[in-house]
């Protein structure tokens, strides 16, 4: 039986391995790897190009409905072209939960929506709000494949308190789902955000002094408590400093599942970034804020020794002109009015790859790793997901490991105004993204289809088994005084 494609001559790369080999493709998976193997209908000469499994972003805002203060710049069609041609052929996006709605008919409608997509996706289940209603609903919700949820510590239209983090962490005990936990003390940040405003400091720079990084190091520190009384693995999204990631390390050492996130803006952007004049610096204003740059090395420090082991985009686009997006308050608005987020699914894997492999911080195999393999892993997509292997889904990015960038937001295909990574050189970028075996990108010609993505439901996995362990010999989930300590 030959072969409906074959990628030869390239070096494949997965978390494991490097090898140089072809890849034979049928159906829409990967058929054989191997040495001159027999011609396919059709062939791509890979020669000196990387072969990597396509990118698994399992943190982007896409055409998110309802989304605080302004709205998503991209559509599914543009956010997961984007993607795509970035190099990225998986992304997890937020179903949203409007607070007193329900998460089931917010999922209902976001499945509509992204019907359109040009790439597979999962969703996580935002959840603002865990009413009788919302708990009631969850169960089901989860047991059709949304294994994860998304938690906020803070912003005034999406924060629960310990309590609810509690009644939360335990339904996904309960049904076998991921908590993915956005960290920040809500009241430190709006006492902080009230002084500075007090105090007339209302540019974009102060931002990042209304949330310094104490106030992520303490939330991550109480979230991982809360999840230790409930035994309920977690994920810390969007870490963005060393003494946040320890806080991590701390928990692993200790044997919880507790597992960190990074982002690539985190790795390249700082807190001086907001401070550029005028309002220029909303384009900036995400949460966690941009650090001092001495925190990217700890962040690769992290990184290297696996307490971040995914670096995601968290894709969150607001145009900087017109009525939807940082402007939404005006352009002369306090920073704490502005919406919060930057575009990145693009430009991920490129950034992470150059300040990564290129600069010489981690190898190529860890490059797959975190932003591939791991997050494939920890959502539970992999070996379909994540990986070149016999069987897998023929998801593939081929790279041009050479090719000088500079990055222009003109050449890439998000529906968005700007990119905050204007004018940056990187060295690599994806010059072919295949989806189970059709091209979407090919050096520059977007050939993706609106619609054939396909919807990843999700069984339970090993990430998400409890460990069965508790602080007291009392099992508060199943009321049972036992010996599990
Ligand atoms: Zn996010």
């Amino acid at each position: 039986m030959t072969y409906d494609l074959v990628i030869r001559g390239g070096t494949v790369a997965t978390a494991s391995d490097v090898v140089r080999c072809d890849v034979g493709i049928r159906g829409g998976r990967v058929a054989a790897l191997g040495a001159d193997l027999p011609r396919g209908e059709k062939e791509i000469d890979a020669t000196g190009r990387y072969v990597l499994p396509g990118g698994v972003d399992s943190h982007c805002h896409i055409e998110q409905p309802g989304s605080v203060g302004g709205q998503n710049a991209d559509t599914f069609v543009t956010g997961t072209t984007s993607a795509a041609c970035g190099g990225t052929t998986t992304v997890i996006c937020f179903s949203p939960q409007k607070r007193g709605g329900s998460v089931k008919e917010a999922a209902e409608n976001y499945h509509r929506i992204a019907s359109k997509s040009v790439i597979d996706y999962s969703f996580h289940i935002v959840i603002n709000d865990p009413s009788e209603q919302v708990l009631e609903e969850l169960p089901k919700l989860i047991e059709d494949g949304h294994r994860s949820l998304k938690i906020f510590m803070t912003y005034d239209s999406n924060f629960v308190d310990d309590s609810q983090v509690l009644k939360i962490l335990e339904v996904a005990r309960r049904n076998q789902a991921l908590v993915c936990v956005h960290a920040e003390n809500h009241e430190a940040i709006k006492w902080m955000t009230a002084r500075l405003l007090d105090a007339g400091l209302t540019h974009p720079r102060y931002h990042s002094w209304s949330k310094p990084p104490v106030v992520e190091r303490e939330a991550v520190h109480r979230v991982i408590a809360l999840a230790e009384m409930v035994d309920q693995p977690i994920q810390i999204f969007h870490v963005t400093c060393g003494e946040a990631a320890e806080e991590i390390r701390r928990a692993q050492a200790r044997g919880l599942k507790v597992f960190g996130e990074t982002c690539a803006q985190y790795f390249v952007l700082t807190e001086d970034d907001m401070d550029r004049p005028g309002f220029e610096g909303a384009k900036y204003i995400c949460s966690p804020s941009p650090r001092h740059a001495r925190e990217h090395d700890a962040l690769w420090r992290y990184v290297a020794s696996g307490t971040l082991d995914i670096v995601t985009s968290d894709h969150a686009p607001y145009m900087y002109e017109g009525p939807t997006g940082k402007k939404v308050r005006g352009d002369n608005a306090p920073f704490n009015i502005i919406p919060n987020g930057v575009p990145g699914v693009e430009t991920r894997l490129p950034i992470v790859f150059s300040e990564g492999v290129v600069g010489g911080r981690i190898d190529l195999s860890t490059f797959v790793a975190i932003t591939s393999a791991n997050p494939a892993k920890l959502f539970g997509l992999y070996p379909k997901k994540g990986t070149i292997a016999v069987g897998a889904d023929a998801d593939i990015a081929i790279w041009d490991p050479a090719r000088k960038v500079t990055i222009r937001n003109d050449d890439l295909h998000s529906a968005m105004d700007y990119t905050p990574f204007e004018g940056m050189e990187v060295t690599g970028w994806p010059v072919m993204t295949i989806s189970r075996g059709e091209v979407l990108w090919n050096n520059g010609e977007v050939t993706a289809e609106p619609g054939r993505g396909e919807f990843l439901a999700r069984d339970p996995y090993d990430y998400i088994k409890p460990r069965g362990i508790f602080p007291t010999p009392f099992d508060p989930i199943t009321g049972e005084v036992g010996s599990s300590r």
